[in-house]
């Protein structure tokens, strides 16, 4: 592949680089076809001579953290997809005392690629408080600032202190403070850049051990009760709407499609906003699920859902 070799000419890659890659296997819904190049760099500089490379050729190009809030086409994606799985380091610092005043505040770093699940066990290990309501939040730390995770009354941006990242139109690293004018529900910055999170600072506290784990333990079992892992999906299809003043997962049970299922993707039996893989969905069936769903929900109360999921590649107007 010409890309391939231009890009092992140009750059002497350690991380990984592999055509042709099932994204399947990379997301949290097991769906999607492959990625023209996959490339997993090793650490920060080789992201960044990666972008810089792809913007030169124009190579069109994806960032994957944990794929858990993505449907990708059955026909894969066009040019890169890099994923962010190396770039996972963690350290803690006493913040800048400016910043921090004499609050107590902590602040962790965490590499984008860094897992929710490896910085909460970090913050039980340290007892550091703050982050317990994302015990349990699939996906990296990237993803999660990316699409503003929110967690039983929690968002990312709550935590957040700062986040460097990658400007790909300047090609430059920059530094982003945190003002709250542009952080909403589900809502960053990023989702409007042409960026890649490289790492991310966020508040934390010395905390009491014992109230830290059962808090994080509360949280994941609370999901494991509400059967978020019971089969692969990417968590939460539609966001809430505040203005509606119901969950949307409350709108589609009242709208009887509890169970309603196209192909292999099936709104859950128990959850009416999660959508499941019973076995063989492809990305084609969730998109016209969702399509259906929207459509249903639409006819029925006047109000559209929006979709929290993000779709990736081509696909069919549903609609
Ligand atoms: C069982 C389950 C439960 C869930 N529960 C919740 C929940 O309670 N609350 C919630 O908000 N979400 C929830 N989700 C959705 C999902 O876990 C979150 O949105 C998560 O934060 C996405 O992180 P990720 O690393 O998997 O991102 P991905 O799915 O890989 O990517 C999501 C988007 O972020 C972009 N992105 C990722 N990393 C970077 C980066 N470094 N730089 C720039 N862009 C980047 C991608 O390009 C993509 O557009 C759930 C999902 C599942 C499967």
């Amino acid at each position: 592949m010409n890309t391939l070799c231009k890009l092992k000419e140009n750059i002497n890659i350690r991380g990984k680089i592999f055509p042709s890659e099932s994204l399947a296997e990379h997301t949290t819904f097991r769906i999607g076809g492959p990625a023209e190049l996959f490339i997993e760099p090793a650490d920060e500089a080789e992201l960044i001579a990666v972008m810089e490379f792809l913007g030169k050729t124009g190579v069109p190009c994806f960032i994957l953290g944990g794929g858990s809030n993505v449907v990708i086409s059955d026909d894969g994606l066009e040019g890169a997809v890099i994923s962010t799985a190396a770039l996972d380091s963690l350290s803690i610092d006493d913040g800048d005392r400016e910043y921090a005043g004499d609050s107590g505040e902590l602040r962790i770093r965490a590499g984008s690629g860094c897992t929710m699940e490896k910085l909460l066990l970090r913050c039980r290990e340290l007892s550091l408080s703050g982050l317990e309501e994302f015990a349990g939040l699939p996906g990296t730390v990237g993803g999660a600032v990316y699409m503003n995770a929110r967690c039983y009354g929690r968002s990312v941006s709550d935590v957040l202190r700062s986040v460097t990242w990658f400007d790909r139109a300047a090609e430059k690293i920059r530094e982003c403070r945190i003002d709250m004018d542009d952080w909403d529900y589900k809502k960053s910055p990023f989702q409007n850049r042409e960026g890649v999170i490289l790492s991310a600072v966020m508040a934390v506290k010395k905390g009491k051990a014992e109230d830290i784990a059962s808090l994080m333990e509360r949280y994941i079992r609370d999901r494991e009760e509400k059967g978020h892992f019971r089969y692969p999906s990417a968590g939460s299809v539609f966001k809430n709407s505040r203005e509606y003043g119901k969950p949307s997962g409350l709108i589609i049970d009242e709208a009887g499609l509890r169970g309603y299922a196209i192909g292999g993707a099936q709104v859950a039996p128990w959850h009416g906003n999660i959508i499941i893989n019973t076995g063989n969905a492809s990305a084609s069936d969730v998109a016209r699920l969702v399509g259906y769903i929207r459509n249903y929900v639409r006819g029925k109360t006047g109000f559209d859902l929006e979709p929290e999921i993000l779709f990736a590649g081509p696909f069919q107007d549903t609609e």
